[in-house]
């Protein structure tokens, strides 16, 4: 039976009464939403890289132009992705960006409970403390400062350094879980040592770690291991390309005590291609960063191609295709939040071609 018209009016009133009394609730309902549940990942995050030659033109501005003090406590230009609508984030989950200290310079002690990872691309005599270990950064050299580690960086050489920052402060910024604290003192202990405790401990040899160590018995929810050395990552790079006979090589840099990633948000790879060659066509949930080291070539995201040569940054975004194709032999350093996904049971990765 149809509703007289007197009836009708009635009820859109009552409807749009009931909507206006779940707005003063604070209420919403569920049945008029859209874009909560998506068929697949919808990144706000864009595929996109940062030339190795204009930030380092920029970053050689900011070294005459802003000292290192209290406050900003780091000279970092940090990658700004524009699908995230200005925020200093590279990624949904991770900020990345490229941090210059000049010969002399130091950046004082802090820690917070982001994680956050160095990949060292030029300087000599370049240090970074991690809890009071010195540990010199040379090219290639991947260096981790783990959640609520202190950390301190010092360039005693007389060349300006580079580095390559990844932090996961748009992760734990979501999570509502940052917390930061200067270190005890506004002054760098300059620190030296041949050797940092943490490689003396847990660098000895491939598969060989302390019986005597307190972090081997109650590990941290890290790797003990604080540097990753270029020289090790290049060799076991060789010797792969080299007994497979392929165009390809890649490692994983894990936690020598558990076997499982460096840190409990970030995965970190180095990848070798000889020249003229590709990876296959993947896809993966989460946020992806690349950092040519050596070589070019280009990086095929979604529907975008960016070249690449050494010094470049650039992003995969959550589900977004991906491909590297090589001109010269190129080597590149890969950090991921697939950890995350991992550790929460969603993560998805698929080989399209
Ligand atoms: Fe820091």
């Amino acid at each position: 039976m149809l509703s007289s018209p007197n009836k009708v009016s009635e009820q859109v009133m009552d409807i749009d009464q009931f909507y206006n009394d779940l707005t003063r609730a604070d209420l919403k309902p569920l049945w008029a939403q859209t874009g909560m549940l998506t068929d697949e990942p919808r990144d706000r995050a864009i595929p996109f890289r940062w030339r190795a030659t204009e930030m380092a033109r920029l970053g050689e501005r900011s070294r005459h132009l802003v000292p290192i003090d209290r406050g900003g406590d780091r000279r970092v230009l940090l990658c700004a992705n524009p699908g995230l609508g200005g925020a200093p984030a590279a990624t949904s989950t991770m900020a990345a960006g490229v941090q210059y200290l000049g010969g002399g310079e130091s950046a004082p002690a802090h820690r917070h409970t982001p994680a956050a990872l160095r990949f060292m691309l030029t300087g000599e005599d370049v240090w970074t403390r991690v809890d009071g270990d010195p540990i010199m950064m040379k090219r290639g050299d991947l260096v981790l400062t783990p959640s609520w580690t202190f950390h301190e960086h010092y360039n005693l050489g007389k060349v300006p350094a580079a580095w390559v920052d990844v932090i996961d402060v748009p992760l734990i910024t979501h999570l509502a879980g940052i917390f930061y604290e200067d270190g005890p003192s506004d002054d760098v202990d300059t620190q030296t040592k041949p050797a940092s405790w943490s490689e003396i401990q847990f660098a000895g040899g491939p598969g060989l770690v302390p019986t005597s160590s307190s972090a081997a018995s109650t590990p941290t929810p890290y790797s003990p291991l604080f540097v990753y050395r270029w020289s090790d990552t290049t060799a076991a790079l060789d010797a792969q390309l080299a007994a497979k006979g392929t165009e390809q090589a890649a490692i994983r840099y894990v936690d020598p005590t558990r076997g499982c990633d460096v840190m409990p948000t970030m995965r970190c790879e180095a990848l070798r291609l000889r020249p003229a060659s590709a990876t296959r066509t993947d896809r993966q949930t989460g946020s992806r960063i690349g950092a040519v080291l050596n070589g070019s070539g280009v990086v095929v995201v979604g529907s975008d191609t960016f070249g690449l040569s050494a010094g470049d940054i650039y992003v995969v975004p959550s589900w977004a295709t991906h491909r590297l194709e090589s001109a010269d032999q190129m080597d590149v350093f890969t950090t991921s939040d697939a950890p995350v996904f991992e550790a929460l049971g969603v993560f998805r990765r698929v080989i399209v071609a």
